[in-house]
């Protein structure tokens, strides 16, 4: 006799799961139908839903309307060809897939034995890249790094910290507490990530230095060397340095050779934030950007930015894996096993925060291999050839000016006008739901920021956005 239970059968998975599939396909078909900003007002949704949970299940067809009429207006298109605010967070039909087998398996991945292929894939995707992007071999598995995939560029900040903050204390900070006075450093433009993970590593938010910068808003590496001089003479210990493969605001890139060869003379570790733009290292011509890396101990990039792979998924490469692993290496009885007492596995929870993980290497490896290194190159190199465009038609404008000259993707411009004039105009564009950017403020002026990543993007789309702005600017 069969017992009770209220399970979805296979079959209902089957007939609704392929229902699913073919809605989100209808949402990529139609998605420009919809205002890219969400136009909802706070509270707006929450007054939509129930205020408890529903005593008996419901048929999952209503749960359906419900993601039409409920979910969908409180959705700001990050996938739209229009969306064009902060940074890309593409994604891709094969990333969608992984990710939906990943969670069809359902593993925790947390050491070799709770699933082998979930570490090994994980491995060799990440030496893939590396190769992929011209990494140096110590970067690899099969030398003396390697790569491990995680949730965001945040947690490897936050991991690079505390890895650096154990290697200049000996190891002996997990134990004793910090006896040293260690001192950080960044550029003014560095990644508010890095300040977090300086606070929460118990370094100590008066113990980070920020790094004045260049007019195209690169460190200065001759600022940087009489910081961390006069830090020294003051009896503090400089133990870690971040550099930025083009910052957020700007896209500005750091002189990694130059810093490299400081934290090398100065014993400090160097983990290079590629968050925003790594990407574009898959194309060779961009590489002289990361000449240099050879001297980093750690770097990372995100897939989920601009490599069409669905949030979460950030690469995080280290050159020594001794050095991370004595950091984070803890061992309950009940996580003891053959494969890790053996020395001949990686236990990826040793290599992060966090115990539990994900088998996020599948949609990766899905995107990797459906587009192949030749149609990512193609892809990235399009946005950029966009933004370029962009810049061009900027240039030629009588009343547009281009605030720095965009390495890649990311295009800084302003109306001549005025700051309340460039904001107000953002707002308009925003407001009719065409197109949606943001701003940022360099030098103490606001600038505007057209990030050109999202998958769909073409053409058509940014030069319709252009003659947007433009109107609207006649009109204000
Ligand atoms: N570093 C840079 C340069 C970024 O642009 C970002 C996100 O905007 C981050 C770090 C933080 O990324 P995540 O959301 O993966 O923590």
């Amino acid at each position: 006799m069969e017992t009770k239970n209220y399970h979805m059968t296979p079959e209902q998975f089957r007939i609704e799961g392929k229902k699913v599939i073919d809605w989100i396909a209808d949402y990529y078909e139609n998605i420009e139908k919809y205002p890219v900003l969400s136009q909802v007002k706070p509270g707006e949704i929450q007054a939509s839903l129930p205020l408890s949970a529903p005593q008996t299940g419901e048929p999952f067809a209503r749960m359906m309307q419900d993601i039409d009429s409920k979910i969908l207006p409180g959705i700001t298109h990050w996938q739209s060809p229009n969306f064009y605010a902060y940074f890309p967070s593409n994604t891709s039909f094969p990333s969608i897939l992984g990710d939906l087998i990943s969670s069809g398996l359902g593993v925790q991945g947390m050491i070799w034995a709770t699933s082998p292929v979930a570490t090994e894939l994980e491995t060799r995707v990440l030496d893939w890249l590396a190769d992929m992007m011209g990494m140096p071999e110590k970067f690899k598995s099969t030398s003396t790094g390697g790569g491990v995939i995680q949730d965001t560029a945040s947690t490897s900040a936050l991991t690079a910290v505390i890895a650096a903050r154990e290697r200049a204390t000996g190891f002996r900070s997990n134990e004793k507490g910090i006896e040293k006075k260690l001192t950080a450093y960044i550029s003014t433009q560095t990644h508010s990530s890095i300040e977090k993970a300086i606070k929460i590593a118990g370094i100590g938010r008066d113990n980070l230095r920020l790094i004045d910068v260049d007019e195209k808003f690169s460190m200065r590496p001759e600022q940087l060397k009489k910081q961390i001089q006069e830090d020294k003479a003051a009896g503090f210990t400089p133990f870690f340095i971040c550099a930025a493969i083009g910052t957020t605001s700007s896209n500005a890139i750091d002189p990694i050779a130059k810093i490299g060869e400081i934290a090398q003379n100065e014993n400090c570790w160097l983990h290079i934030d590629a968050a925003m733009s790594g990407t574009a290292m898959l194309c060779p011509e961009y590489r002289h950007y990361i000449k240099g890396v050879e001297l980093a101990d750690s770097y990372c990039f995100n897939p989920h930015k601009w490599m069409f792979t669905n949030f979460d998924c950030d690469v995080f490469w280290v050159a020594d894996r001794e050095e991370l692993i004595n950091s984070f290496s803890i061992l309950p009885e009940y996580l003891r096993n053959q494969a890790t007492e053996s020395g001949q596995v990686f236990d990826y929870r040793d290599w992060h925060v966090q115990l539990g993980r994900r088998f996020r290497s599948l949609k990766l490896w899905f995107v990797i291999r459906h587009y192949g290194v030749e149609g990512l190159q193609f892809h990235i190199r399009k946005h950029i050839a966009l933004a370029q465009k962009f810049t061009a038609w900027v240039n030629h404008s009588d009343d547009f000016e281009i605030f720095a000259e965009p390495p890649f993707n990311l295009v800084c411009f302003r109306h001549k006008t005025g700051d309340d004039f460039n904001m107000q105009l953002m707002n308009m564009v925003n407001e009719t739901g065409k197109a949606y950017f943001t701003h940022t403020k360099l030098n103490g002026q606001v600038v505007l920021r057209m990030s050109i990543g999202q998958t769909h993007t073409e053409e058509k789309h940014v030069k319709a956005t252009w003659d947007l702005i433009k109107k609207m600017a006649k009109k204000l």
